[in-house]
């Protein structure tokens, strides 16, 4: 297939460059020179423009930063100059309701959308071993499936158009409020005097349970690697688990779910990355506890 791929990043180049593994013709394009002359040495054409990348696809995936950058791309650059039977995937993380607009947009034009966040970080990017869920009509995640196949290991239909930015910022605030209540059980066991690989031990085995321990663990040293096993390098950045849960508080409020410890877990968030800490992994939170 002939894809058009918009903004190669940490994540968007590596799930170019498994799209090109796997025999597609990819056209990518991004504002960053850096990032697009990467995609060129992972296999990418490389565009000036994205009109110019849309030209002839048969799909066209974004990566890209927040909803506002999405629109703008969509309604500005793709829809109406990629060919109508092309199938449109925006992979980034973003606000339901901007999602649905633009597939709104997209459907209004003749095109077929999805939305497809991801969870996994820039490693399973690269590995081609994220988690897509999607939404759009049925028809279109027939399409989809496929495309995302390639760099992917699961490939979800969540439902509707915005149902996969639902369930990525439901999942992700789980996320965030499992990490705090590990972190804070864990400094709690150490002042009680407990040894924290016995805790791990315990809790890993036991109805305290969760990826955050038992896949993520954020003690150093116990449990399997992890970002803390690394001074908290690399991972799931803070300022972007803050942005997830601003996303999950703003759905929240629009249809008025109460979410106390995802409304909690933003506030002990915020407050890290305000003191400098934005670009460490998300578990270092442990240090403030
Ligand atoms: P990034 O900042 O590394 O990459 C975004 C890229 O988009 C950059 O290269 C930037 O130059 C480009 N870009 C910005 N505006 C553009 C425009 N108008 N046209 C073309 N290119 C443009 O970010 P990332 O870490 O790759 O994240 C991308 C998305 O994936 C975000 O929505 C993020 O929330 C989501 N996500 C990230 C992770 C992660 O671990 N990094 C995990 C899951 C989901």
């Amino acid at each position: 297939m002939k894809i058009a791929f918009i903004g190669l990043g940490n994540m968007g180049g590596g799930m170019a460059a498994n799209l090109v593994r796997a025999g597609h013709e990819v056209h990518a394009f991004d504002l960053s020179a850096e990032a697009l002359a990467r995609a060129g040495e992972n296999g990418c054409a490389t565009h000036t423009s994205i009109r110019d990348a849309v030209q002839g696809a048969d799909a066209v995936v974004s990566m890209l930063p927040n909803g506002a950058i999405v629109k703008s791309v969509f309604e500005a650059d793709v829809i109406g100059h990629a060919p109508q039977t092309a199938l449109l995937l925006d992979c980034s993380t973003i606000d339901v309701e901007s999602a649905r607009s633009v597939a709104s947009d997209a459907a209004a034009a003749g095109y077929a959308m999805v939305d497809a966040p991801v969870s996994g970080g820039i490693a399973a990017a690269n590995a081609g071993t994220l988690t897509f869920m999607v939404g759009g009509s049925a028809e279109a995640f027939v399409r989809a499936e496929p495309v995302l196949s390639a760099m992917g290991k699961a490939v979800i239909h969540a439902g509707d158009t915005g149902a996969g930015q639902a369930a990525k910022i439901c999942n992700n605030m789980i996320l965030g409020a499992t990490m705090v209540a590990t972190c804070e059980a864990f400094a709690l066991a150490e002042k009680l005097g407990l040894d924290l690989q016995t805790f791990y031990d315990i809790s890993s085995q036991a109805s305290g349970q969760s990826w955050s321990m038992t896949s993520y663990c954020p003690v150093p040293g116990v449990g399997p690697a992890s970002p803390a096993d690394n001074d908290y390098q690399g991972g799931f950045a803070t300022a972007l688990m803050l942005k997830d849960l601003k996303l999950a508080l703003a759905a929240a409020a629009q249809v008025g779910a109460q979410v106390p410890m995802g409304t909690r877990a933003e506030e002990l968030y915020a407050a890290f990355a305000a003191a400098g800490q934005g670009g460490a992994d998300f578990s270092a939170i442990i240090k403030t506890l």
